[in-house]
Parts: structure tokens; C-alpha cells; sequence
């Protein structure tokens, strides 16, 4: 077993951490405090290849594993996890279109989406239905060669700015998942708008919006897969999402125990550093302790995902649920050590901490993972080996 970084991972995280010290962390305060999304830092990450990490070779992504992709992604949310997580959506979208694409629609869109010049979202939740994903209500209704999509998405990251969505829908009388199809929506399309920016508690430098369909007629080769694909199709992205949004929150710990290291050397409290009080000695151990912990956690469900191993999904789950978890604690607990400093702007943790806390709901909750590994470790005949 070979826990080191192999030469090429080595050189991707360096790449990765010159660009984020660089390109995200010196303004990453601003656009999260001025809500700006910062459209022209992510195509220089697409410049880098972060915009099509795992998306193959041949269609312009960088054709990495997902172990390297986490490898990558810590380093970008170590300094901005929320314009990260927005990259990690983008780049699960860039992988659905080269994974079930048409092949022109393929060759069309993945090298644009790769480099970043394009950029996607991936439109599941709707407003009546967010852990319950298979009660979606949106219709795509076949017409000739045509298939007219209405309905409503909710929560969709990146609406308004990007320029293809994966939209989820629902073309067959059965009810649940066997009933949907996932379809590739430009979201210049007629018939499209979108709502009002979401006022969000984090992920403040990417909007979320309501996404409106009203009769928008796309041509039958934008369909993903084949018919009733479609849910299969969005959990199988969602697999891939879930292992990057372990790693934003093992990013934002990252930052948070960094800022929280420097700290206790600088600050002075009754004539010595805060490093010298143990109970904050402790905090930091047991913060250290976590990230390790939770990082291991993301790194084999992503080995799990690349070597198909057939519970990768729970292992996912698994790598989701305890590394927001972790993550939050984290962030918390470096804010508390900064004291009053930390809950004001001037330093990082508080962002970091309301980014982490965004991650314990999306792409599926945390009770929802504990739904998915609880299913599988209680099934008959369970075959998850808990080692
Ligand atoms: C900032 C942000 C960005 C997002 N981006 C996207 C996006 O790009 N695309 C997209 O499709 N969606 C997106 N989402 C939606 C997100 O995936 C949903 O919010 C999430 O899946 C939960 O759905 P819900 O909000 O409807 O909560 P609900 O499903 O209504 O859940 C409410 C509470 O009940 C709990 N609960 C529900 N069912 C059960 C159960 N069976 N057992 C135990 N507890 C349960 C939940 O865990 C939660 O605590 C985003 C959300 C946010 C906040």
C-alpha cells in the first residue's frame, strides 16, 4: 500500500497551490463579501486543465483519476472552497457530457467546457423535490425530432453565469427514476430564465438560482444516455461530486488549521503565545488529527471510484458525510482560537467556516448519505467489508 504522492500528483498539487496562492486566495474575501463570481479566475483554472480535470484526453480534459482530481481540488478550496466547489460542479458536468454525449454533441462541447471557456450546471433539485430527487416534476415531451422540456429547477449552482445545463426530466409515465432522462440544455435556449440570486449563508462567490423552463425546445441529440437513463445518470455525477465536496471541506479545514497555527504563535494572552495554553494545544491536536482523518477518507473513496469497486457509492457517501462533518467542526473550532478576530472579515476562518457548513447539505444531505450507507450495510446478504 503507497500513501505518498506519486511524482505527477506532486507536480499537480504544486501547480494547483502556486495558482490558487495566486489567482484565488489574495481576492477570495472580496468576491465572497461582494458576491462576485469570478468568471475570469475559473478560465485560468481552465487554462491549467482544473476545468476538465477527469474528463478523457481525447476530448480536451486532462484525463486524470479522481484521486488526482481531490489531489488538485484540496488545493484550490485551501483558499476559496466556494468558487472551488462551483469548478468540481462544472467539471462533474464536463465528465456526464463526455461519459453520455452524442458523439458530435461530444466533440462540440467537452474541449469547450474542458478549457473552461464554457461553463456548466447540473439542474436535479426542484422545489418540491431536493432529498427526494426521483419525485421530480419537470417534463421533456417528445415532438418529431424535437423534445420540449417544462418545469422548474431550484438551487442551481452557477444559473445565470454558465452556458449549459444538465437538466434532469422526466419522459415517461413511470413514476420515481425509472421515468427520467437527462438532457443537455443550452442555457441560451428560448423559453429559459432564471430567478433572483439565492442570499446564502456561504458559497457567496457563486450564484444559485431558480431555473425556469417554459416550452424550451432542444433538438433529441442533447439527450445523455439512453431514455430513463437519466437518474442512473445523474447519481453516477453525483458519485464524483460527492468525493470533491469531501475535498473542499478538507481544503477549507486546511486553510482554517493554517490560519489557526499561525495565530497561536502571534497572539499573546496573559504574557505568553496561545500556543502555550493546552487546552488550545489539545484543539489544535484533535483538529490535525480530523483533517488527516478525513482526507484519508476522501483519497480511498476516490481510489474506490477509479478502480470500480462495486460499493463505491458508499464509500462516497461515507467520504461526504465525514469529511463535511469534520470539516465544519474544524473551521469552528479555528475560529475560536482566532477569538473575536475570527468572526470579523479581516481574517478567513469565518468565510471558510460558512463555505464548510454550506457542504453538510449539498448534493445530497448528510442524513441522505447516512440513508445510502446504512441501506447497503443493512441489505441481505450486505457485502460492504467495513476494513
Ligand atoms: C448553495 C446550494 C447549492 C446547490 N446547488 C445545487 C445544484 O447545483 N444542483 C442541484 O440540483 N441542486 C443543488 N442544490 C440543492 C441541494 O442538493 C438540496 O438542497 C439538498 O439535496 C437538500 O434538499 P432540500 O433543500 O429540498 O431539503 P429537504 O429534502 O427538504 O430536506 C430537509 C431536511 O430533511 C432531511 N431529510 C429529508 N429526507 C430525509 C429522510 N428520508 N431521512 C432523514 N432525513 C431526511 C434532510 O436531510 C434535511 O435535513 C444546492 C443547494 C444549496 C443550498
Amino acid at each position: 500500500m503507497e500513501f505518498n504522492l506519486n511524482e505527477d500528483q506532486r507536480a499537480f498539487q504544486d501547480a494547483a497551490r502556486r495558482f490558487a496562492e495566486k489567482e484565488l486566495f489574495p481576492f477570495a474575501s472580496e468576491w465572497d463579501a461582494k458576491k462576485i463570481f469570478p468568471r475570469e479566475a475559473i478560465t485560468k483554472a481552465g487554462e491549467l486543465g482544473f476545468c476538465g480535470v477527469y474528463t478523457g484526453e481525447e476530448n480536451g480534459g486532462l484525463g486524470l483519476s479522481r484521486l488526482d482530481a481531490a489531489i488538485i481540488f484540496e488545493e484550490l478550496a485551501a483558499a476559496c472552497p466556494s468558487t472551488t466547489a462551483y469548478i468540481t460542479i462544472h467539471n462533474m458536468v464536463s465528465w456526464m457530457i463526455d461519459q453520455f454525449a452524442k458523439d458530435p454533441v461530444r466533440q462540440q462541447l467537452c474541449p469547450e467546457l474542458a478549457s473552461g471557456r464554457l461553463l456548466g450546471s447540473y439542474c436535479l433539485t426542484e422545489p418540491g423535490s431536493g432529498s427526494d430527487a426521483a419525485g421530480l416534476k419537470t417534463t421533456a415531451i417528445k415532438k418529431g425530432n424535437k423534445y420540449i422540456i417544462n418545469g422548474t429547477k431550484a438551487f442551481i449552482s452557477g444559473a445565470g453565469e454558465s452556458d449549459i445545463l444538465i437538466v434532469m426530466a422526466r419522459t415517461g409515465d413511470e413514476p420515481g427514476a425509472k421515468g427520467i432522462s437527462a438532457f443537455i440544455v443550452p442555457a441560451q435556449t428560448k423559453g429559459i430564465n432564471f430567478g433572483e440570486k439565492e442570499k446564502k449563508l456561504g458559497w457567496n462567490t457563486q450564484p444559485t438560482r431558480f431555473v425556469f423552463l417554459d416550452c424550451v425546445e432542444i433538438d433529441e441529440d442533447f439527450l445523455l444516455g439512453e431514455l430513463g437513463e437519466g437518474f442512473k445518470i445523474a447519481l453516477k455525477g453525483l458519485d464524483g461530486g460527492r468525493i470533491n465536496i469531501g475535498t473542499c471541506s478538507v481544503g477549507a479545514a486546511q486553510g482554517a488549521i493554517n490560519q489557526a497555527q499561525r495565530y497561536m504563535h502571534e497572539r499573546q494572552q496573559f504574557g505568553k503565545s496561545l500556543s502555550h495554553f493546552q487546552s488550545l494545544q489539545f484543539k489544535i491536536a484533535d483538529m490535525g488529527t480530523e483533517l488527516v482523518a478525513a482526507r484519508q477518507m476522501v483519497h480511498l473513496a476516490a481510489f474506490k471510484l477509479d478502480s470500480h469497486d462495486p460499493n463505491a457509492t458508499t464509500y462516497c457517501a461515507m467520504a461526504k458525510r465525514l469529511a463535511t462533518d469534520m470539516s465544519f467542526n474544524i473551521c469552528n473550532e479555528a475560529l475560536q482560537i482566532l477569538g473575536g478576530y475570527g468572526c470579523t472579515q479581516d481574517f478567513p476562518v469565518e468565510r471558510l467556516m460558512r463555505d464548510a457548513r454550506v457542504h453538510q447539505v449539498v448534493e445530497g444531505t448528510n442524513e441522505i448519505m447516512k440513508l445510502v450507507i446504512s441501506r447497503k450495510m443493512l441489505e441481505e446478504g450486505a457485502t460492504l467489508q467495513i476494513r
